[in-house]
């Protein structure tokens, strides 16, 4: 991080001073809900952003009550006053990174996670390799029945950690898959990155959905990690040079959209333009296009096969409150023959997902899947759709410990299974 860096990610004054300390939000925030304390609040937390920028050190207190935050932004969404709480949280992470006491291992493991796993196609594939051995080999049972994990804290890691999935998506970059009839868009996919050894399943069905709807769609090479997770954490100049390079490889060559499956991702790429301030960056971000918000402004091909579920719908935060996208997974969902749809309460509520949260708080994590499963019992759904890959782990997790025999889903793969005699009669 140079001095520029250091002077431009912090809150910015003006960002702050929006805050009228009103607490219209604090019913939507779910560890104020869970913990009822001020300072785990939004309104509290920008009351602590307001003393450093003030002067007041940066406490461990205040590190403490920022790393509770799920950054899912329930809070944007409730407030009148257009406080941008998303965007106020990641420059106060970014502040508390640059002046964070950490060991050298832990700052060196970071900056490989965050700066060189992610973005390698070759790590991340090894890394699935040893996931799958370790997960098939019937390794993990016995690891799990011994309880071998919990005295290194890494339990919760184990059962939150999702499958590896072969082939892996990395193997279909560069290639270009044809539109089902007329071609009526081209565009670009964005494979992710842990979602193209995890989600390679789901990528391929996007593509598959995108085709039957008269797109050809490109999977271009160059494309790397979006950074999501890297600005999460406040490592903010891995994220820059991420976003820089997606910025390069996507740009100039005549796609009508740049198609995401993730609603974290998403949130990150629509705002490329704010974390690199220019005007290439601007331009790719006003084409990047969550997949259910492209499918619903299209005119979608009526799917076909019936798809006799009862089906539930948790909207991803970074989906409802980032990209402020709620009716259009509901209508794909509604276009599917077949498929029963019913809301649940409290659907804009986290699961607790948020990214590494649920790994790095646990405790808080589970509280909110617990209450998120209480509220899905009520709607007796046997399947959960949602619209990010992380919020699937989660879910599933959920769905497992609680024993519900529920199946999650992203509502693609709903509408995938929707279209498949189309392509089997093909
Ligand atoms: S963030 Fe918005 S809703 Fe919350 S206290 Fe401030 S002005 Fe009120
Ligand atoms: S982002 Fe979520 S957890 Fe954080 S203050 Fe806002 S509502 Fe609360």
């Amino acid at each position: 991080m140079d001095a520029f860096d250091i002077l431009r990610d912090k809150p910015q004054q003006a960002d702050l001073d929006k805050c009228v300390h009103c607490g219209l939000c604090l019913n939507s925030c779910p560890t104020y809900r869970e913990l009822g304390i001020e300072m785990d609040s939004p309104r509290g937390r920008i009351y602590q952003m307001n003393l450093v920028a003030a002067g007041a050190p940066i406490t461990a207190g205040y590190r403490e009550h920022l790393d509770l935050c799920l950054a899912c932004r329930g809070c944007e969404s409730a407030c009148p006053s257009g406080v941008q709480y998303g965007r106020l949280i990641e420059d106060a992470r970014a502040q508390i990174e640059a002046t964070r006491p950490r060991s050298l291992p832990v700052r060196w493991l970071r900056r490989f996670v965050f700066g060189t796993l992610l973005p390698s196609r070759t790590l991340l594939r090894l890394a699935a390799l040893q996931l799958a051995i370790y997960q098939r080999s019937g390794l993990q049972s016995l690891v799990r029945t011994l309880g071998l994990l919990r005295p290194l804290g890494l339990e919760k890691l184990d059962e939150l950690s999702p499958s590896a999935e072969f082939p892996t998506f990395f193997s279909q970059y560069g290639k270009v898959f044809p539109a089902h009839g007329e071609r009526r868009y081209k565009v670009a996919l964005l494979g992710g990155c842990i979602a193209n050894v995890s989600f390679a399943r789901l990528n391929e069905a996007t593509v598959r959905v995108l085709q039957a709807n008269g797109c050809e769609v490109h999977v271009p090479s160059g494309q790397t990690c979006c950074g999501a997770l890297a600005l999460h954490a406040g490592v903010r100049g891995t994220a820059r040079r991420l976003a820089a390079q997606n910025v390069q490889a996507l740009s100039g060559a005549g796609f009508d959209a740049l198609i995401t499956n993730a609603a974290g991702c998403g949130s990150t790429l629509k705002e490329y333009d704010h974390l690199l301030g220019t005007a290439e960056a601007r331009r790719f971000s006003s084409l990047v296009k969550d997949i259910n918000e492209f499918l619903a402004s299209i005119e979608l091909a009526p799917p076909p096969t019936p798809v006799p579920l009862r089906v539930t719908y948790q909207d991803s935060c970074h989906l409802c409150h980032g990209q402020k996208i709620r009716s259009a997974p509901r209508k794909l969902l509604n276009a599917i023959p077949g498929l029963t749809f019913v809301e649940m309460p409290g659907s804009e509520l986290c699961c607790g997902s948020a990214g590494i949260y649920n790994i790095v708080q646990n405790e808080m994590s589970m509280k909110l899947l617990d209450k998120k499963m209480a509220a899905i019992a009520t709607t007796q759904a046997a399947a959960i759709a949602t619209a990010n890959p992380g919020c699937m782990i989660q879910l599933t997790a959920g769905a497992r410990l609680n024993n519900t025999g529920q199946t999650v889903h992203h509502v693609v793969e709903l509408l995938d299974r929707a279209y498949s005699t189309v392509r089997n009669s093909e």
